[in-house]
C-alpha cells in the first residue's frame, strides 16, 4: 500500500500533542502525515495507526484542505474529540484496514497499537 508523505518532528503535531496530552501524535495536514514524539519507523511499524491516518488522508482528499479542517474543528467543538465523525471513521479504518499496512505480519491488538489508532 502506498503511504502519504511523512514529516517527522512537525511543530504542528507538537502543538496537537500538547493539546491532546499525548506521548506521540500523528496528524494529517495538506495531504501529509505530520509526526511528533514518534519516528517514521515507529509509525510505520504500527499498521493500525497507519490505517487510521490514511483514512484521514482520504477525508482530506474528499473535503479539501479548508473543508476538512473546518469540519474537523467544528465537530471537535460540537461533539468533543472522541466523537468527531472523522475520528470515528478513522478508528474503524484502524481496525478494518490495518492488514493492508502490516506487510503480511499479524496485526497487533489495539492494546499494542498507538492509543489514537483504534481507541480514544
Ligand atoms: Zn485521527
Amino acid at each position: 500500500m502506498r503511504i502519504a508523505p511523512i514529516i517527522e518532528n512537525s511543530p504542528f503535531a507538537r502543538i496537537a500533542r500538547v493539546v491532546l496530552k499525548s506521548r506521540s501524535v500523528a496528524m494529517v495536514l495538506g495531504g501529509t502525515i505530520h509526526l511528533s514524539g514518534a519516528t517514521k519507523e515507529e509509525f510505520m511499524r504500527d499498521p493500525r495507526w497507519v490505517a487510521h491516518e490514511m483514512c484521514h488522508i482520504r477525508q482530506y482528499q474528499q473535503y479539501g484542505r479548508v473543508g476538512f479542517l473546518r469540519r474537523y474543528l467544528r465537530d471537535w467543538l460540537r461533539y468533543g474529540y472522541y466523537n468527531i465523525p472523522f475520528e470515528a471513521e478513522a478508528r474503524l479504518a484502524g481496525d478494518q484496514e490495518a492488514h493492508l499496512y502490516a506487510n503480511g505480519r499479524p496485526v497487533p491488538s489495539r492494546a499494542h497499537s498507538h492509543k489514537g489508532a483504534g481507541e480514544a
